[in-house]
């Protein structure tokens, strides 16, 4: 286990650059995923519980669903472009095809990324939950 001031002295600037990498916002330390897209409850490293709030998912969710609407809106940008560079003559179905691809496999992608980021982003809005012990610790 890594020790507790390590990780309550990380920036928030910090915490997300950790949480893209999948890794705990509290601590750094990897496996934080069960599987790929399975959270753990808590971290290995430090027992920081990621979903210790009601709603947690929620979050999640909110921001795998921006991403993902974001992809799909470079989708539509790029077939924008494509249009104008070549004076409308680009077929739909490649583009319907991009989309289908993006709007299916952007979320199940972003996922993971989309709950450590949330963790982090619930540990930036609330700090003394990177103070707090794991249960059954002394102190
Ligand atoms: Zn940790």
């Amino acid at each position: 286990m890594r020790p507790v001031s390590a990780a309550t002295s990380a920036t928030p600037l910090r915490r997300i650059a950790r949480s893209l990498l999948r890794h705990c916002p509290r601590c750094g330390s990897r496996g934080i995923f069960r599987t790929y897209l399975r959270l753990r409850e808590r971290c290995p490293s430090c027992e920081y519980e990621f979903a210790a709030e009601e709603g947690f998912f929620l979050g999640v969710w909110v921001l795998n669903f921006a991403v993902s609407e974001g992809l799909l809106f470079l989708t539509l940008i790029g077939y924008i472009f494509a249009m104008a560079a070549t004076g409308g003559d680009v077929p739909l179905l490649p583009v319907f095809a991009v989309g289908l691809v993006v709007a299916l496999g952007g979320p199940l992608v972003f996922y993971p990324f989309a709950a450590s980021t949330w963790a982090a982003v619930e540990l930036i809005m609330d700090p003394s939950r990177a103070i707090s012990r794991p249960p059954g610790a002394a102190g």
